[in-house]
């Protein structure tokens, strides 16, 4: 259930209206994305895994 994609969103606005930069083809699963609402530049997880959100820093994102 972990492979699941999620779909992106701006870590600012919470605005679902992004598009993919691909300026790094290494990276797979950390993408970094253009927020068309505020305009702001931001990396997204596409696939979550559970050892991720156990390693935080004590509260989820
Ligand atoms: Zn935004």
């Amino acid at each position: 259930m972990w492979a699941k994609v999620i779909t992106p969103y701006c870590s600012f606005c919470h605005s679902t209206d992004v598009t993919p930069i691909s300026r790094f083809g290494t990276a797979q699963l950390v993408k970094q994305y253009y927020c068309n609402r505020c305009r702001s530049v931001f990396e997204f997880v596409k696939w979550q895994r559970e050892e991720n959100l156990s390693q935080g820093k004590g509260q989820e994102a």
